[in-house]
């Protein structure tokens, strides 16, 4: 009898995670199904909220019996049953887990290959014995440089660093890397007590004065008369007076490394590596590695000067080792079997990159630090691996895998999801792109609407067939002849003034000059790794900034070592010539989380909050209880459950596998404690009002015109379907940058500011993007100057300038390929973007 293939089908019954409203459907294996719908509909709640959530339990429960002990506190999805899932793997964008020490080779794991290669088929100083791989990894004791630890950098705390303006006194806070207020002061009423003169410039102290002062280990204590002098100091110890308490100093340099090393606060590590230079390690040349380890070659290059090379290149060095070799090529069986080896790995190697190239990463070098990624290279970064993962019979299941990539590398992604089904694996891709939907086998459309309104299932079979689906918001966009999705005819805008950049250089920009219309909207499009974000949302923002004595707010990275990989100063080469009159302010809305930990969320971010506690503060009952607003903060003692000290959560650490989240016993994830919960607000307690969706929020604050007015504008930008106390942990990146977006336009506005944007269209569905259009409009013609990065044809066809970048990426691109207006552009031969862009207009 033949083997039957065995494709059933996975039901699911009675999905209600989220929003989803008891759903029941039932989707084909082995094929590339798209979930589609508005943002907020409910996608990822079914794709990875139940689907994947409930296939990752069932893999947990099966490999460790430790974590099955804790299910009972780990969230199962709400749903009914799953029939027919196979083990998932899921790719997706939000919340990285990037870690400062991963790169490009190492997540991609051709870092490995690579040390093998070296180890194995090195070329190898006469007399040296073979290292092992670990031995070209600077992650490792047997690898790192032992000058600088592997970093390739040394950081040095030095007098200069330290003392920038040596003509001040101590009391003058000479030493600028002293700690601030009341300790700085502690320090040097300690120094005044053992005899040293604050009050003279630092240069006029003898050296052996300041250098201990700086680099003393000596920690000693004495007693503290504040306020004295010198003089009266002596005075007072030999009358045996009283002193105030015992002073202990610290070098100041110590307190520098000591901070550094240990402070739980990333604004006092911020400003300690302030204090520390780093400049390149003498004995590695910032390579990071043993001397050994940088003596071992191939084709003459050792393997930090390959790590520097693009994936492009790469291809072409290893591309000829790759072919077969055969006993004829040489008889020398030891050199055979080197050769050997080469082959096989410069072939696993080859095949390897040649996805990466295909999905149009060949410009990224294997040390590129994954954190200057963006989320879409990482993963397609991700993705390409996955292809040489040998598996099958899994679902892969992502997330918006077209974000950044221009309509021209689309196809390449297209074909690389083909491969993982043809291996025997099932896709599901949450998407909007509308050339991705079109090449699906399957759609899942949710809707109709987000939050409350969505979450059932519209369309659920053959993609062909969602043409008969007039429900389905999707279907029109699908098939613009029975709804139209062209850019509207829209009042043309005549740019008078223009901002001019001129030689400017930055990653793969090189002498590059253009000019940006003011009181415009400006597409700069481009394919993936042209230079679009080195142009906008670096340099562009760099030179404004420093134009206008703006300060630059960073996101504040996570560990020590993050903030030694972003220290990378401002670095942008160039100048801007004229247009500055038009512009004010500068204000970059980005697709960085808006903070990183369960106590920032969009209540607290849209400063929604203060006016929410102040209307608690004032019930009866608070004022009975002598509660301030203060009381109703989750980051302020009073108010807040003692045992997750307000953020809701506990983490339980799990033995081999990453740790997780799960709710508060005391609280049960309210994140207050009781007393405060017994205060109501018509009838809500501050928790109740946390868990409002936006939506919900606007009709219950209706008359509060402060609470209602920011609501509406985070309503504006697609986002009624958020509950006020989501935290920004698990926000998506395009969610982010929507509430920086309503943030700002419920500002006042007064034109002449320049909002950058960073891809805004990430995230949304194509009936979403005519919101933000408007939007964006609204600001333009409010006099405000709009520049982003965008691949998305209908907002880019319906802007008034576009940029192209190109022609190709990293050293083929960079350079201005075409600019003017839509119009314009879709004629321009030289341009990639014009044949996708023609399609929109007319
Ligand atoms: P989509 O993927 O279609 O944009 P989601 O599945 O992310 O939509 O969201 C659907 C609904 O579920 C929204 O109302 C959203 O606020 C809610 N939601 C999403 N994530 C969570 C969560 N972690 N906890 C509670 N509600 C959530
Ligand atoms: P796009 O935005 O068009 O995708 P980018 O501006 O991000 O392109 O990248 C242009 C080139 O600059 C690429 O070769 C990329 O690898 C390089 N590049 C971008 N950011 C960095 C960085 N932080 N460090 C090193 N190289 C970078
Ligand atoms: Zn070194
Ligand atoms: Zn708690």
């Amino acid at each position: 009898m033949p083997m039957q293939k065995k494709s059933s089908n996975i039901i699911i019954k009675g999905a209600r995670e989220h929003n989803l409203k008891n759903i029941d459907l039932e989707i084909p294996r082995d094929k590339l199904v798209v979930f589609t719908g508005v943002s907020g509909s409910g996608k990822s709640s079914l794709a990875f909220g139940t689907l994947y959530a409930e296939a990752q339990r069932r893999y947990l429960e099966s490999v460790s019996l430790y974590a099955r002990r804790l299910f009972n506190q780990m969230s199962i999805p709400e749903v009914d049953s799953i029939s027919g899932l196979p083990p998932a793997v899921a790719l997706q964008q939000r919340r990285g887990g990037a870690s400062a020490r991963s790169s490009v080779g190492s997540v991609t794991t051709l870092s490995n290959l690579l040390r093998m290669l070296y180890s194995r088929a090195g070329d190898y100083p006469k007399g040296q014995g073979i290292i092992y791989a670990e031995g070209f990894s600077p992650n490792t004791p047997e690898g790192a440089c032992e000058n600088c630890h592997g970093l390739g950098k040394i950081y040095e705390v030095t007098e200069k660093s330290m003392v920038p303006d040596d003509s001040k006194t101590i009391r003058e806070r000479a030493i600028a890397s002293w700690p601030t207020a009341w300790q700085g002061q502690n320090q040097r009423d300690i120094l005044t007590t053992m005899g040293i003169d604050v009050d003279i410039p630092w240069k006029e102290l003898p050296k052996k004065e300041r250098d201990w002062i700086l680099y003393t280990e000596e920690s000693p204590s004495v007693p503290v008369y504040p306020g004295y002098t010198k003089e009266e100091v002596q005075r007072a110890i030999k009358a045996k007076k009283q002193f105030d308490y015992m002073g202990t100093f610290i070098g100041a340099k110590r307190y520098v490394l000591q901070t550094f090393a240990t402070s739980q606060s990333q604004l006092m590590k911020k400003r300690a590596l302030s204090f520390m230079t780093g400049s390149e390690c003498p004995v590695c040349g910032g390579k990071r590695l043993k001397k050994q380890a940088l003596s071992v070659k191939f084709e003459g290059m050792d393997i930090a000067e390959i790590n520097r090379k693009p994936l492009k290149e790469l291809q072409q060095l290893f591309g000829p080792y790759a072919r077969p070799v055969s006993k004829k090529d040489n008889p020398n069986t030891d050199h055979l079997e080197k050769k050997l080896v080469t082959q096989r790995i410069a072939a696993d190697l080859d095949a390897r990159i040649e996805v990466m190239l295909e999905l149009g990463l060949g410009y990224l070098t294997l040390e590129r630090s994954t954190p200057t990624l963006s989320p879409g290279e990482l993963q397609r970064l991700r993705l390409a691996t996955q292809v040489h993962s040998n598996l099958f019979g899994v679902v892969y299941v992502l997330d918006e895998p077209s974000a950044g990539l221009h309509p021209a590398d689309t196809k390449a992604l297209l074909n690389i999801l083909d491969r993982l089904k043809q291996d025997g694996n099932s896709i599901f891709v949450v998407e909007h792109e509308i050339e991705v939907i079109r090449h699906a086998d399957w759609i899942v459309d949710i809707g109709l609407g987000a939050g409350e309104n969505g979450g059932k299932v519209i369309y659920n079979g053959p993609a062909a067939k969602i043409r008969d689906c007039r429900e389905s918001v999707t279907a029109g966009y699908l098939y613009p002849e029975t709804q139209s999705a062209k850019a509207k005819d829209k009042p043309e805008r005549k740019p008078e003034q223009w901002l001019e950049l001129e030689g400017v250089h930055k990653n793969n920009l090189k002498d590059l000059s253009v000019a940006i219309p003011i009181g415009a909207m400006t597409s700069v499009t481009g394919i993936s790794g042209s230079g679009k974000s080195s142009l906008v949302s670096q340099v562009l923002v760099e030179l404004v900034s420093a134009a206008l004595g703006q300060k630059l707010e960073v996101t504040a990275p996570e560990s020590g070592t993050d903030l030694l990989e972003q220290q990378a100063p401002a670095n942008a080469r160039g100048q801007l010539i004229g247009g500055l009159k038009g512009i004010k302010r500068l204000v970059l809305v980005d697709q960085k989380p808006i903070g990183r930990t369960l106590r920032s969320n969009l209540a607290t971010y849209t400063d929604l909050f203060d006016p929410v506690r102040k209307l608690f503060a004032g019930t009866p009952a608070a004022k009975k209880k002598r509660y301030d607003a203060g009381r109703f903060s989750f980051n302020v003692a009073k108010g807040r459950c003692a045992n997750c000290q307000g953020e809701g959560q506990v983490m339980v650490e799990l033995l081999f596998l990453p740790s997780v989240y799960t709710p508060c016993p005391v609280c049960s994830g309210t994140r207050y404690n009781a007393d405060t919960l017994q205060v109501t607000y018509k009838d809500k307690n501050i928790a109740d009002v946390l868990g409002l969706t936006v939506d919900e929020a606007c009709d219950f604050f209706d008359k509060e015109l402060t609470i209602s007015r920011a609501l509406e504008t985070v309503k504006e930008v697609g986002l009624g379907y958020l509950r006020l106390g989501q935290s920004a942990t698990e926000l998506s990146g395009g969610e982010a940058q929507r509430i920086k977006l309503a943030t700002e336009l419920q500002r006042t506005q007064n034109g002449s500011t320049l909002y950058i944007l960073d891809e805004p269209t990430t995230g949304l569905h194509p009936s979403d993007v005519e919101r933000l259009m408007a939007q964006l409009n609204r600001l333009v013609d409010a006099g405000n100057t709009v520049v982003m990065v965008e691949h998305d044809m209908h907002v880019v066809a319906g802007s008034d300038f576009i940029i192209d970048i190109g022609p190709g990426a990293g050293s083929a691109g960079g350079k201005v390929v075409a600019r003017g207006t839509p119009a314009e552009i879709s004629n321009n031969k030289n341009s990639r973007t014009a044949p996708y862009l023609k399609a929109y207009l007319s």
